[in-house]
């Protein structure tokens, strides 16, 4: 679960080791995080930042590549559930969705991130 840089590198480093991968992510495409700011200074646009997930893998057979946002996780039947109903079955499940960021007590500042 989760194509950042957590993910990607579990990922790659599963495939080629007869172990059928797949690679759960809300958006298609790994966002390179720490070059944010300069989109935000408007010196680089959004797409320098944002590569295609499918194409970062695309030299690795065995990864497929989901796009959806995970909702549940059941560990008694080993699948998790995405918002759109589809179930993943998984043998072990690697979680590398990220994290939640802090506001320094300034959670009013929160909304303005999705705008
Ligand atoms: C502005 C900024 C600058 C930074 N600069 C640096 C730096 O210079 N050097 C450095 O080492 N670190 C830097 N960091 C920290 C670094 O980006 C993080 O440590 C790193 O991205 C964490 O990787 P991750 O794989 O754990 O999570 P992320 O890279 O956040 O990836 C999480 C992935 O999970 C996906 N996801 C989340 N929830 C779900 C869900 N429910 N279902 C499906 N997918 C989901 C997300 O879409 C995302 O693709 C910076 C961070 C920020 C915000």
């Amino acid at each position: 679960m989760g194509a950042g840089f957590g993910g990607l590198a579990a990922a790659k480093a599963l495939a080629g080791s007869d172990v059928p991968v797949t690679l759960v992510d809300l958006n298609n495409y790994h966002l390179f995080v720490p070059l944010l700011y300069q989109v935000a200074a408007a010196a680089l646009s959004p797409a320098d930042i944002a590569e295609p997930i499918r194409r970062i893998v695309a030299d690795y057979p065995d990864i497929d590549v989901v796009m959806g946002k995970v909702a549940a996780i059941d560990a008694e039947t080993k699948s998790v559930r995405l918002t759109d109903g589809e179930a993943i079955a998984y043998d072990r499940l690697v979680v590398a969705t990220g994290s939640t960021s802090t506001y320094c007590g300034h959670d009013e500042w929160a909304p303005m991130r999705s705008r």
